[in-house]
């Protein structure tokens, strides 16, 4: 089968023909239909320090997919061939204490599909039965983006969100579902940020009330006229850099609440007394997405046409094209990127 490759530990990715794997017990064989491409593979792309110090190659790529079951192992009873389904992609292990307290998102010994075993920008892909969701009419593009709308949606929902204002600091793929979210959840006002005026025209175009440009407005003084002065009830922080995460402490309200996804490169100071401590705020890490609380949310918002995320995917191009794919990524004004595998 054609599989995109890191097959050596250098930068650059290889289009490839690899074995087709076959699903062993309690496993799923899925044939991938669409495919997300995300930061992610761009870092694994580029060989930084972080994909140096994590991945071993050779290594299929990609993470975020949707597809068709072709095949099911032994003891797969729930899944059938035929389903369009997704999958979490992170592969947990059960028996570590955050797996046994319903917190398997921050487990332990965490694989990742793409990164630390095989992954999905490939014709199949095998997944463990247990971490896959059938799709419920939901299109296989959009299924393939539930992997990051997931983040979104559990930095979102972990906030009480019904008439709340809601600041998306960051308009990449995630913040722009976050707005989308928010909407759908019942904020009554989303306030969104970047430097990039096409991800503020996404935002916008997912329901942001007011956009703001974060190269040019005084973004604070903004938040806090729209909120006569108090600040937001939730600030969603998606973009990792170091100004920006400052805003967001200083946009919050007093008793507000901060939700981190936006992963920054180093270390960041921070002043716990003023932006933190004597604001009363709670400041909230997000990783992933809660199994399967999240998921299920995200299926319902999805089948229910509370949300529509497709605004966001800007770009599709075939397997071979990844390269292209990941100078768009690079280039800064695109929303989300899928490929169109089968
Ligand atoms: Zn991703
Ligand atoms: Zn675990």
């Amino acid at each position: 089968m054609h599989a995109i490759v890191k097959d050596r530990p250098a930068p650059g990715l290889k289009v490839a023909t690899v074995p087709k794997p076959s699903a062993g017990p309690g496993e799923v064989l899925i044939a991938v239909r669409h495919a997300g491409v995300c930061g992610t593979d761009l870092h694994i792309a580029e060989w930084d320090a972080w994909a140096q110090g994590r991945l071993k190659p050779p290594l299929v790529i990609g993470h975020e997919f949707a597809g068709e079951i072709v095949a099911v192992g032994e003891g797969v009873g729930e899944l059938k061939a035929g389903q369009l389904v997704t999958a979490e992609g992170h592969i947990v292990c059960g028996h570590c204490l955050q797996c046994r307290t319903g917190n398997a998102h921050i487990c332990r010994n965490t694989r990742i599909i793409g990164v630390d075993r095989d992954g999905a920008f490939a014709e199949y892909i095998v997944m463990p039965a247990t971490n896959v969701l059938p799709l419920d009419g939901i299109p296989t593009a959009v299924g393939a983006v539930m992997d990051p709308m997931g983040n979104a949606f559990h930095a979102v929902l972990s906030a009480e969100i019904p008439g709340s204002t809601v600041f998306v600091v960051g308009c990449g793929p995630i913040g722009c579902f976050a707005v989308g979210i928010a909407r759908a959840a019942g904020a009554a006002k989303v306030i969104a940020s970047d430097v990039n005026p096409t991800r503020l025209a996404l935002a916008a175009k997912m329901g942001a009330h007011r956009t703001l440009n974060a190269g040019r407005d005084d973004v604070v003084r903004a938040v806090l006229e729209e909120t006569g002065g108090e600040g937001a009830d939730v600030v969603c922080e998606m973009s990792g850099v170091p100004t920006a995460l400052h805003q967001a402490f200083a946009a919050v309200r007093r008793g507000g609440r901060v939700q981190l996804l936006g992963i920054p490169t180093g270390e960041i100071p921070v002043d716990f007394a003023s932006e933190i401590i004597f604001k009363g705020i709670t400041v909230s890490g997000v990783i992933g997405r809660k199994m399967y609380e999240t998921w299920h949310q995200m299926r319902r918002y999805l089948t229910a046409g509370l949300l529509d995320p497709r605004p966001v995917i800007t770009h599709r191009f075939p397997l071979a094209k990844i390269d292209d794919a990941l100078a768009a990524i690079r280039s800064g004004d695109a929303g989300k990127i899928i490929l169109e595998i089968a």
